[in-house]
């Protein structure tokens, strides 16, 4: 009978722990969608990319290096691009001043530091080492 009660109270302990986890994914949900929102509000007026490019002079305001207009949509390292200086992921906001001239490069390499969910990480597994 003891072991019973011990089991009920492990069980309970259990669901409160799932509501708990329930109420808590509810909560990133709603974020997420206010997320969207804001999103959808601070772009209506579209950002003027070119706008924030000459604003930088076409210069990568990470490294410094110049990015000419003419390597504009390329792949070359100093390609010009528009770098989210605080990621959207990350509650940054698609506007002007949250913007920056980024060369290609950099702007890969802020990419692969920022992983779009943070749950990325559990699933870097023993086989991805290389
Ligand atoms: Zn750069």
């Amino acid at each position: 009978m003891e072991v019973l009660n011990w089991l009920a109270g492990r069980l309970s302990d259990d669901e409160i722990a799932s509501l708990t986890a329930a109420s808590a994914h509810g909560a990133e949900r709603r974020l997420q969608k206010q997320r969207h929102i804001r999103m959808r509000q601070t772009s209506s007026g579209k950002v003027n990319l070119i706008k924030i490019l000459n604003r930088d002079g076409w210069v990568c305001q990470i490294c410094g290096v110049r990015t000419p207009p003419e390597l504009r949509g390329t792949r070359e390292p100093s390609a010009p691009e528009v770098d989210h200086i605080i990621p959207l992921a990350r509650g940054g906001l698609h506007i002007a001043d949250n913007m920056q001239c980024a060369c290609h490069a950099c702007n890969k390499a802020k990419a692969a530091r920022v992983p779009i969910a943070a749950n990325d990480n559990h699933k870097v597994g023993s086989t991805q080492a290389a």
